[in-house]
């Protein structure tokens, strides 16, 4: 017996889903696949730009808090978009994790 990928539930003899059970976890298993990705050193030393996806990656990982001061404001939804990725050597190209840290608008100025 076959089981689906995503969460094991025993496939149907007839399934319309390849090796997963549902659309559900068809699209979960995409999204796992693409983050997974962001986890290996590789994938950050071998791009230079930060797509969307990336960024909000980076963003979740840090919780949503300034690197530089820890300032979180959980009523403030727009905390995402406040938050800028810095590029520690000044070159924007070099995206290795340790290149980059996450600063709030007052610690981008006070650097
Ligand atoms: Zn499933
Ligand atoms: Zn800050």
């Amino acid at each position: 017996m076959k089981h689906c990928e995503q969460c094991e539930k025993e496939l149907p003899p007839r399934n319309n889903y390849g090796q997963y059970c549902s659309m559900q976890c068809t699209g979960l298993a995409q999204q796992d696949k693409a983050w997974a990705e962001f986890r290996t050193d590789e994938y950050w030393e071998n791009i230079t730009e930060i797509n969307c996806t990336a960024r909000r990656w980076l963003l979740l990982k840090i919780r949503f808090k300034c690197m530089g001061c820890g300032e979180f404001d959980a009523a403030n939804k727009a905390a995402e978009v406040r938050l800028e990725v810095e590029h520690l050597d000044g070159n924007r190209r070099n995206c290795s994790l340790d290149n980059l840290t996450i600063l709030c608008p007052k610690c981008m100025e006070g650097n």
